[in-house]
């Protein structure tokens, strides 16, 4: 399109003729001026921001092929489909392609008619890949989930680090450098990893005002889901995460049975499946995909109406990430998450038997630490995703916590307690437990497992009875939230941090949350 005979359309010509907006959203207009100039651009915007256009459209007013490195390798014939339908001469190089597709893409590629061109990022550590391209006429180079060069993050992909290169062997060629992912350790590494020194940074508001974030706490997950979609999402069409295929499964099931018209998808169901399940999503109304994370990257649904977790995501990263497929069209949409303190014991069992170094698992740790303190947090959850992101924000009348303010309680005798009673059966007993043993001897229970360890002998026998079970377990859950405590092994056993030993020695005070009144109730009520 942007062929030397022709002359060259401006970069608003381009929106309105070939995708139809009037107007640019928010920086684009800077940022693809800054690329159609030449210059390097770093983007840091929330899905459904618009950063596609930031590329396309430069790509097609600057002379050459944009060549855009993505690892949605899954969606490449998609987002060339939906191109071609506007006109634009696009194509992509994966590994799924045959030979003759391959063929016919270098071809038009080499004869100057391709306006984008999409690569998975592996195909660069491919010689004849790179030759290809030197034959050619590269108008920028984009580099999509830019985040994947991170391994800070939570979305690592070796394969971007040779993205780095890119510059040393096209030194003229401009890139942008898009993510939807922006903590500043993210950030930073972005850019030194990506030799992005020259580039202007635009960095857009990661607030997603229409969405309402809630995070309650688990007892029975999939009537609570049942509930939530009855009561608030009748007809709506949702995602829900499930951390296993199993759950996912199970789930699905579940809500088919009650009524709610629901599909699976997993990385255990076969292509077809997954692909038709996948698709039904985008086109019928009102359907419910039950689904691991490996659900959603680069899904684009306007009218996702909830988002639901019945697992705790792994980061807050991945948490922003999952929850912002909700509301694309700006309309009021609800992102909720029910998690337990079992979660918190998971979460820690797969960190510790998980693959790789010692440092790899601290950052997995610190993952975990900031999304337990975003869910056991007493201010504004809006506010405290923003802060994660290193923006500011205000307490936004449109979450759980700002809506149903949680009261905060004066909790150092009660987290005393329980830390005493950890250290007792360290000490007299050289023992270690899970929270379920400790929180009966608190309670003065007489269960089989107390009898047959003598646990009644021990002096915070019964201590602890001013509170219940579920108040208990809600204490050990932000206990660890706020490092008092940690959990390790596979059997979830409490251990002491250098925080419970400030608690239990040196006079530091312990505020908790208290737990809202409806999860109270759905306690009661299950119980019966
Ligand atoms: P991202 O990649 O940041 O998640 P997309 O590029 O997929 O977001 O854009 C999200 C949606 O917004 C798409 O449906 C896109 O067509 C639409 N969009 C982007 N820019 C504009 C604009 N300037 N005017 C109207 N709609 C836009
Ligand atoms: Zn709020």
């Amino acid at each position: 399109m942007a062929s030397a005979e022709t002359e060259t359309p401006t970069a608003l010509d381009v929106l309105r003729r070939v995708f139809g907006y009037d107007s640019f959203r928010g920086e684009q207009e800077q940022i693809i001026g800054q690329v159609v100039d030449g210059g390097d651009a770093l983007v840091l915007m929330p899905t459904g921001g618009g950063k596609s256009l930031c590329y396309q459209i430069p790509s097609l007013v600057r002379e050459g092929t944009g060549v855009v490195i993505s690892p949605l390798i899954a969606l490449m014939q998609d987002q060339v489909d939906a191109l071609r339908n506007l006109g634009v001469r696009a194509g992509f190089l994966n590994s799924t392609q045959g030979f003759d597709e391959r063929r016919e893409t270098e071809a038009a590629f080499l004869s100057g008619e391709l306006d984008l061109l999409y690569l998975a990022p592996e195909r660069l550590r491919v010689e004849s890949t790179v030759q290809l391209l030197d034959r050619g006429t590269i108008a920028l180079f984009a580099i999509d989930e830019a985040h994947c060069v991170s391994q800070w993050g939570h979305d690592f992909r070796p394969d971007y680090l040779a993205l780095s290169e890119l510059h040393e062997r096209w030194p003229s060629v401009p890139r942008i450098a898009l993510t939807a992912t922006a903590t500043e350790a993210t950030h930073t590494e972005i850019a030194s990893r990506l030799n992005l020194g020259e580039a202007r940074h635009f960095v857009a508001s990661f607030d997603r005002p229409n969405i309402q974030y809630r995070i309650v706490g688990k007892n029975e997950p999939k009537r609570q889901l049942l509930q939530l979609l009855r009561t608030e999402h009748a007809g709506d069409a949702g995602i829900v995460y499930c951390l296993s295929r199993a759950s996912v499964e199970k789930t699905a099931e579940f809500l088919v049975q009650n009524g709610i018209p629901a599909v699976p998808y997993h990385a255990g169901l076969d292509a077809r499946t997954r692909a038709e399940n996948q698709s039904r999503f985008l086109r019928e109304d009102g359907l419910v995909v039950v689904a691991t994370i490996a659900f959603g990257m680069g899904i684009d649904k306007p009218d996702v109406r909830f988002v639901a977790h019945l697992d705790l995501p792994k980061s807050v990263e991945g948490y922003y990430q999952e929850t912002g497929r909700a509301g694309r069209d700006g309309q009021p949409s609800t992102a909720w998450l029910a998690y337990g303190l079992q979660d918190v014991v998971q979460q820690r069992k797969m960190i510790d038997t998980s693959e790789g170094d010692q440092a790899h698992r601290r950052r997995l740790s610190a993952h975990l630490d900031a999304m337990l303190a975003l869910c056991e947090t007493v201010e504004c959850r809006r506010v405290q995703l923003l802060n994660y992101f290193g923006q500011q924000g205000e307490r936004c009348g449109n979450c759980d916590t700002c809506l149903t303010p949680p009261e905060s309680w004066e909790g150092t005798v009660p987290a005393q307690k329980l830390l005493s009673t950890v250290v007792r059966l360290l000490n007299e007993r050289n023992q270690k437990f899970g929270a379920g043993q400790v929180i009966d001897i608190l309670l003065g229970r007489s269960t089989p497992k107390i009898t047959q360890h003598r646990h009644d002998q021990l002096k915070v026998f019964g201590i602890g009875t001013e509170l219940k079970d579920t108040e208990w377990r809600g204490v050990v859950r932000q206990l660890l939230a706020q490092g008092l405590l940690s959990v390790e092994g596979d059997y979830g056993t409490l251990v002491l941090t250098p925080g419970s030993e400030e608690v239990l020695y040196k006079g530091r005070q312990v505020r908790l949350r208290r737990e809202p009144e409806r999860a109270a109730k759905a306690v009661a009520k299950s119980k019966k």
